[in-house]
C-alpha cells in the first residue's frame, strides 16, 4: 500500500522477488503534474504492485513524468510501460546514454572480456548471462529521455527539486534535493541496513574514490526526510555517510591484506580471500551471479588501492594479476 510521508509525497512499496535488495521504494510527488521517482523491474510482481498503488492514489499517468535516479533495471525497468506520450522521462546526463548503450550486446561482450581477464571462466559468465536482470528485466527502448545536468532544477507542485550528481554507484547517479522541505531523494547513493554496491565501470577511473567524494558532497545537507530507494531509514545522513565511508575503508584494508597474503592472484581469487557477509561455506559455494557482484566490488577496491599506490596490476597471459607495493619507510 502506498504510504503518505509528507504533503503531496507518497512512498510506493515495490517488491523485488528473489532479489537480496527485497524492495524498491518508488516516490510520487503529486501536483498539477506528478513526478514518479524510479519504477521497479519489468516483472509482473513489480508491475502489479505499481499499478495497484497508482490506482489507489488515483494517479493519471498522462500527467505524470518519470525521474530515474540511475540506470539500474530495478529503478528503470517499468519506465517504458509507465511513460505516456507527451510525458517526460528524466535521467542524469551521464547515465542516460549509458542506459541506452546497455540495450545493445556490445557493452556486455566488452564486460565479459574484462571479467575473463579478472579470472572468471567463460562457462561461469555464460551462466550469469542467462539470468542477467539487465537483459530480461530492463525497460524496452524509450523514445526520448530528458537528460539532466548537475545543479539543474525540476519544478513539481510548486516545489523546487535540485539535481545533485552523485556518481559512484553508477557513473551518473543523481539525487534530488528539495531545499525548502529538506527532503533528500537518495536513490542508491545512501542506503540503510544494506550498503550500495560499488563496482568497476569503464567510464570511471576510480569508482570507489568517486563514490566516497559523492558521499562528502551530500553528507552535510540539513536533511529532515531521507528517501532511499531500498528498505527503510535508520539514523541521520551525516552519520550514515560516515558509516559507509568507514565500511569501505575496512574493505580496502581487507583487500590489501588479501593481496599481501596471496601476491600475483587475479581479482577473482583475491575476492575469494576477502571476508564476505553472505552465508556460504566457501567462495566456491557462492552462486555465480553473487560472484559477479563480489568480483566487481573487489575490482573497485583494487582499483582504488592502485590509485593510492598500494597495489599494482599486470596482465599475464590474458589475466590481470595483482601485487602489493611495499610501503615506503
Ligand atoms: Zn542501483
Amino acid at each position: 500500500m502506498a504510504e503518505q510521508i509528507a504533503e503531496g509525497l507518497y512512498r510506493l512499496d515495490i517488491p523485488l522477488p528473489g532479489n537480496p535488495l527485497k524492495n524498491l521504494n518508488s516516490y510520487l510527488l503529486t501536483g498539477e503534474r506528478n513526478l514518479l521517482i524510479d519504477t521497479g523491474f519489468r516483472l509482473d510482481a513489480c508491475r502489479e504492485a505499481m499499478e495497484h498503488q497508482l490506482r489507489e492514489l488515483g494517479v493519471d499517468l498522462r500527467r505524470t513524468d518519470l525521474f530515474l535516479t540511475h540506470l539500474h533495471t530495478d529503478h528503470t525497468g517499468l519506465a517504458g510501460e509507465l511513460h505516456r506520450p507527451g510525458c517526460r522521462v528524466y535521467i542524469g546526463a551521464v547515465d542516460g546514454p549509458l542506459m541506452e548503450k546497455s540495450w545493445g550486446q556490445e557493452r556486455w561482450d566488452h564486460l565479459f572480456d574484462q571479467y575473463v581477464r579478472a579470472g572468471f571462466t567463460r562457462a561461469e559468465l555464460e551462466e550469469i548471462w542467462r539470468d542477467n536482470p539487465a537483459k530480461v528485466l530492463g525497460t524496452k527502448h524509450l523514445e526520448e529521455l530528458t537528460l539532466l545536468e548537475d545543479g539543474g532544477e525540476l519544478h513539481y507542485g510548486g516545489r523546487r527539486l535540485q539535481v545533485l550528481f552523485t556518481p559512484g554507484h553508477t557513473p551518473g547517479h543523481v539525487c534530488l534535493w528539495e531545499q525548502e522541505r529538506k527532503i533528500l531523494f537518495c536513490g542508491d547513493h545512501v542506503l540503510f541496513h544494506i550498503t550500495p554496491n560499488i563496482t568497476r565501470w569503464d567510464s570511471m577511473d576510480d569508482a570507489l574514490g568517486t563514490y566516497i567524494a559523492s558521499l562528502e558532497k551530500i553528507r552535510d545537507l540539513p536533511a529532515a526526510l531521507l528517501c532511499p530507494s531500498h528498505r527503510q531509514v535508520e539514523g541521520g545522513l551525516a552519520e550514515r555517510c560516515e558509516a559507509l565511508r568507514l565500511h569501505h575503508m575496512a574493505r580496502l584494508k581487507d583487500a590489501r591484506e588479501a593481496v599481501m597474503r596471496h601476491p600475483g592472484e587475479t581479482a577473482y581469487a583475491i575476492t575469494g580471500f576477502m571476508r564476505w557477509e553472505i552465508r556460504c561455506r566457501s567462495w566456491e559455494d557462492f552462486p555465480s551471479n553473487q560472484k559477479w557482484f563480489a568480483v566487481g566490488e573487489g575490482l573497485a577496491h583494487l582499483d582504488h588501492l592502485e590509485r593510492l599506490g598500494q597495489v599494482e596490476s599486470r596482465e599475464i597471459d590474458g589475466q590481470v594479476r595483482w601485487w602489493p607495493v611495499p610501503a615506503e619507510h
